[in-house]
């Protein structure tokens, strides 16, 4: 087993969870109302190793929508579909140093990478036009929403519709994001505006639990490979893409921040899910919905940086 004393381990686990649960700052994700509803007391911990050894306490089977969690699995699909040279002449791969929906493109006219909305929303766009051109937009829905659950090993990925809808409402942000690329040619030619920002939104309401995300955490953490379905659903070069953004740029404003002190790479949502991934050796996921400023779980930060406290997870500890 690569956690030996893994009954010790998941003890120390359950002591950070309770440290946590006691925390009472942030606030809860308001721009829709389906988001605003949810209690800011949920808190869920998840854990999954690359040898399948499962861990979880609290809140870990209620459904959530994974919002910016879908950015880097989406980003490996398209990696998977089109490589990596195709994806970068669209996104880079540099922090913008900015909020994830600002309204900013690099030097080159492109967005900074595919962890903010800009580069996730040219990411659907690269999806809808140039891999698997023959899909409609039902089977692009599907296909996706089944590349979700393969990485999740099957376990529960749903839609939720009304978010979906919410979101769509709510985005001017989004839109404007858009039609500014649109502006700048950004988007492959082809592209349908309209068609890719209701995918980006369709990609944002996928549901998920903690228990499930987890997994998808662990395949990533095991090059690809789920480790309850042993089915090898990402490529090992992707992994590799994702993984190295998702450590520079997965945070969004705080991702400087977080590479130094918790030195792993993740991926936080607005609805207070986070994925962390420990690799060769577990997928971690934390949900709770009071956010702090950046826009990141404050429990689920909290949990990270005691995590490594206690353990030496650090990519630069064992040196
Ligand atoms: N749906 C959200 C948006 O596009 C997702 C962003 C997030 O999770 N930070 O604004």
């Amino acid at each position: 087993f690569v956690i030996p004393d893994f009954t010790n381990f998941c003890r120390d686990i359950e002591a950070i969870y309770w440290h946590c649960k006691s925390s009472a700052g942030g606030k809860v994700a308001s721009y829709i109302p389906q988001l605003a509803r949810y209690d800011p007391n949920f808190w869920g911990v998840s854990v999954c190793t690359v040898d399948g050894q499962r861990y979880c306490i609290g809140d870990v089977t209620v459904p959530f929508t994974v919002q910016s969690i879908s950015k880097p699995l989406t980003y490996g699909l398209v990696l998977d579909e089109l490589g990596e040279d195709m994806v970068h002449q669209y996104v880079g791969q540099e922090p913008s140093g900015r909020m994830f929906n600002e309204l900013v493109l690099d030097h080159n006219k492109k967005p900074h990478n595919p962890m903010i909305n800009a580069g996730a929303i040219i990411v659907c766009s690269l999806l809808q036009t140039l891999a698997h051109k023959e899909m409609n937009l039902a089977e692009r829905f599907d296909h996706v929403k089944q590349y979700f659950s393969r990485l999740a090993g099957d376990e529960y990925v749903g839609f939720n519709n009304a978010v979906f809808l919410s979101e769509r409402e709510a985005a001017d942000r989004n839109y404007a994001l858009g039609f500014y690329m649109r502006e700048n040619k950004c988007f492959p030619t082809k592209s349908n505006l309209r068609e890719v920002m209701d995918f980006y939104f369709q990609c944002c309401a996928m549901e998920t639990t903690c228990d499930a995300m987890s997994v998808m955490a662990a395949t990533l953490a095991n090059g690809g490979i789920c480790p309850t379905s042993e089915e090898k659903v990402m490529s090992t070069d992707s992994v590799r893409d994702v993984l190295s953004l998702m450590h520079s740029c997965g945070m969004y404003d705080y991702s400087g921040q977080f590479a130094f002190n918790v030195g792993l790479p993740a991926k936080s949502g607005v609805s207070g899910g986070m994925m962390l991934v420990v690799p060769n050796v577990m997928g971690i996921c934390l949900w709770s919905p009071p956010l702090d400023m950046y826009g990141n779980s404050v429990r689920g930060i909290q949990f990270c940086s005691e995590l490594v406290n206690m353990f030496n997870f650090h990519r630069y500890d064992n040196l």
